[in-house]
């Protein structure tokens, strides 16, 4: 049954990312307020949120020093901004902070809001930095089909996901999408990893020869894809990528949004996954989701490039009423020194075994085609018939089911097309994690 709430919501709130359709008839789960590692929904219920909101919520929620961080911010200085001859504190501070986390040479910090403005700003300076190079036929990007990205024009035309483009006319042009590193659907007959790593390195080289190596600039890839399907690469995947991109050089940038702040036991999913971007897009966790706040950190050359050709034209005429927002920014800067005194880090490589062990246990249900993850963060792959990984006719929606299932128990995970993603929040203990997939084990059997 809707509730008058529900129907308030239905007809007040065109929702993000939704079956516009379908919401109406269904009902929002409408939260209230979180605690931990749970949030309540307006009628007490409570649930385990194995989705750490959208990959976000790192701390778990009611942290008071981050609401702390925020009512003293707001109390000094509410708003400041950073354009032409101002700068605030806590901007100042978060910077420097990034510089020494970040794990490459970095130069500076731009603030943005969202992770699809820091990728939005990645493609302007890819251009921008490249015509002050002097070679502005050097603008072409290569995405991967299944990345996500964001959803402004320029991040949707990064994200390789058909309902980000359909219908909205993306993507724009310069834009290419590269093969997606999903061994388990994608590899050929008998193709083991390390083979499969090599021939998407050789595809990835030859699209960059027919499209003109002097035409490409940047190759963009999440360390692990989320949004796509929480698709972790073979082992050596980024080490052949990297090969052809110094070959053509093209520079790699690395987005964070999911994996940075330790998703991966690490402050970046780059260390773990051996990537070594030229920048890197930062948002989500930086903030443990509390404010919004993102980035982009770039290195000496390109800040140098950035400031040669300012020197020639002016205003660099990129940036956001909001970015480095005070109050963000000191919640961000709050919730970094959270992390390091907490050693989140290490408590997120203490429990990834015991995660990642009762994740893969379900790669023997009759349901599962693959069971996969790393670090912090994985998916269940539905299929209609294991040996022949035939997946389920769409219109069966058999991750939404086992979703709404898991709701019924007391769940929160995400349906991602066949894959049901799990992305708990960073200090979930092993008892949570135990709670998580027992519920999630139940809604898989009853979604049989
Ligand atoms: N990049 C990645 C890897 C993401 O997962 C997301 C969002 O989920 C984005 C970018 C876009 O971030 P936002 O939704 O904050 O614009």
């Amino acid at each position: 049954m809707v509730t008058n709430l529900q129907a308030r919501d239905a007809a007040t709130v065109l929702h993000p990312y939704s079956n516009l359709s379908t919401l109406p008839a269904q009902g929002s789960l409408i939260l209230e307020r979180g605690e931990g590692v749970f949030v309540y929904d307006v009628d007490g219920k409570p649930y385990l949120e194995g989705m750490a909101g959208l990959w976000c919520n790192a701390l778990g929620h009611g942290r008071e020093e981050l609401v702390q961080a925020a009512a003293e911010q707001m109390r000094k200085l509410p708003f400041a901004h950073l354009f032409t001859g101002k700068s605030h504190d806590p901007a100042i501070a978060l910077a420097e902070k990034l510089k020494e986390l970040a794990p490459t040479q970095a130069a500076k910090v731009f603030f943005c809001n969202s992770g699809s403005e820091a990728n939005d700003t990645q493609v302007k300076l890819v251009w921008y930095v490249n015509n002050a190079l002097g070679r502005p036929q050097k603008k072409k990007i290569i995405s991967r089909i299944k990345a996500y990205h964001g959803v402004t024009v320029a991040s949707a035309s990064l994200t390789g996901l058909p309902n980000n483009h359909i219908d909205f006319d993306l993507p724009i042009a310069g834009i290419r999408h590269a093969a997606c590193p999903h061994h388990y659907r994608f590899a050929l007959d008998g193709e083991s990893e390390e083979q499969f790593a090599t021939r998407l390195a050789d595809d990835l080289d030859a699209m960059i020869q027919a499209e003109g190596p002097e035409t490409v600039a940047a190759f963009i890839a999440e360390p692990v894809m989320g949004a796509g399907g929480v698709i972790v690469p073979p082992k050596t995947y980024f080490e052949k990528i990297q090969q052809v991109l110094e070959k053509h050089d093209v520079m790699l940038i690395a987005d964070e949004v999911i994996c940075g702040f330790g998703r991966l036991g690490e402050w970046f999913g780059s260390t773990a996954l051996g990537m070594k971007p030229d920048t890197i897009s930062i948002a989500k966790q930086l903030s443990s989701s509390y404010a919004p706040i993102a980035g982009v950190i770039i290195p000496d050359w390109i800040d140098d490039a950035l400031t040669s050709q300012s020197a020639k034209i002016g205003v660099f005429g990129h940036g956001f009423t909001y970015s480095g927002h005070p109050v963000a920014a000191a919640v961000a800067l709050k919730t970094l020194e959270i992390y390091e005194r907490e050693n989140i880090l290490g408590h997120v490589r203490s429990i990834v075994p015991h995660f990642q062990k009762r994740l893969t246990a379900f790669a023997d249900h009759p349901l599962v085609g693959e069971a996969r993850g790393v670090g912090l963060v994985g998916a269940l792959e539905a299929v209609a018939d294991k040996a022949t990984k035939r997946s389920f006719d769409p219109k069966r929606a058999v991750a939404a089911k086992i979703v709404a299932f898991a709701e019924e128990e007391g769940l929160i995970v995400r349906a991602i097309g066949d894959a049901v993603s799990i992305c708990p929040p960073l200090v979930i203990t092993e008892a949570e994690i135990d709670l998580l997939f027992d519920r999630l084990g139940r809604a898989l059997d009853r979604a049989e």
